[in-house]
């Protein structure tokens, strides 16, 4: 299998947010030659919107997403509200960044305001989450912003998100809006699929409906550490991720590919302008 052209490479920020602030992190990736970045919202406010949206500009960046919304159960009509503001906002703030897609993490069972898990309801969290999601695809179409859904593994169905293949990520869409064009769609993290035995057909099926919105990349270790901060760099794990590339490429997908690495223990820990290099390395190695 042939490399994958290095001008898809972009950047998920979180990557390297351990070692840099936002602004330090669009000046590393220009520095690199990397032309894409996925922000996190709260790097952006750190930042400043404006200050960021015209940083990204003036850089010529790809915003390949923006991380994150969604989170939509809650255990009362007023947390379910609260959490549709704060989904606007998001919105809005995608736009005024230029991203391609806002990235949603469905939410899991829902929880008070202290964070504890109040219900054991995994159907019925499932469709607070189908009906806030419909509500805010409303939103988000008018707003002429795409929104991602982003299936996670099943290990974080209790607490982070309880959409957890990309067959109930397919299924949502199909229910809300099937044709991608309108605006709903997927995003596909290896680390969160690369396991599943039906991810080949759901990946062809959601790139006929044109809804493959985003393709994030980093590797699962063996063994992994820390179920949500130890993701390995692409080729230091065990997913074959020229494969699921092949697949990407196969069901029409022609969008970057986001190095998306959580890793307090690891890359954290390391200079920023070497996981910057080893991101472009990998990337044309092992991607
Ligand atoms: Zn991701």
């Amino acid at each position: 299998m042939s490399s994958p052209d290095p001008a898809l490479l972009s950047i998920n920020a979180a990557t390297v947010r351990a070692q840099w602030s936002l602004p330090d992190i669009i000046s590393g990736l220009t520095r690199h030659g990397i032309r894409g970045i996925a922000p996190w919202r709260d790097q952006v406010a750190a930042a400043g919107l404006d200050n960021t949206a015209r940083r990204i500009r003036d850089a010529g960046l790809v915003v390949t997403g923006l991380c994150r919304g969604g989170m939509f159960p809650a255990p009362d009509r007023e947390g379910r509200r609260a959490a549709h503001d704060d989904n606007r906002r998001a919105v809005d703030e995608a736009v005024t960044l230029g991203a391609q897609c806002l990235v949603l993490v469905a939410g899991g069972l829902p929880k008070d305001r202290a964070g504890r898990v109040v219900s054991r309801d995994l159907a019925g969290a499932r469709e607070m989450v189908r009906d806030g999601l419909g509500q805010l695809h409303e939103y988000a179409h008018g707003a002429g912003m795409r929104l991602a859904i982003e299936p996670l593994h099943p290990m974080y169905a209790a607490d982070r998100a309880c959409v957890n293949t990309l067959a109930q990520a397919n299924a949502l869409c199909d229910e809300l809006a099937p044709d991608g064009a309108d605006g709903l769609g997927v995003a596909v993290d290896v680390y969160h699929v690369w396991w599943d035995p039906d991810l080949r057909a759901q990946i062809a099926y959601a790139g006929e409906r044109n809804r493959l919105y985003a393709y994030h990349i980093c590797d699962w270790l063996v063994p992994t550490r820390d179920l949500l901060n130890d993701r390995g760099m692409m080729g230091d794990g065990v997913i074959d991720l020229p494969l699921i590339r092949s697949w990407m490429d196969a069901a029409g997908y022609r969008g970057m590919h986001e190095v998306e690495i959580f890793s307090a223990e690891n890359w954290w820990k390391r200079d920023g302008d070497d996981v910057l290099s080893t991101c472009r390395r990998r990337h044309a190695d092992a991607s």
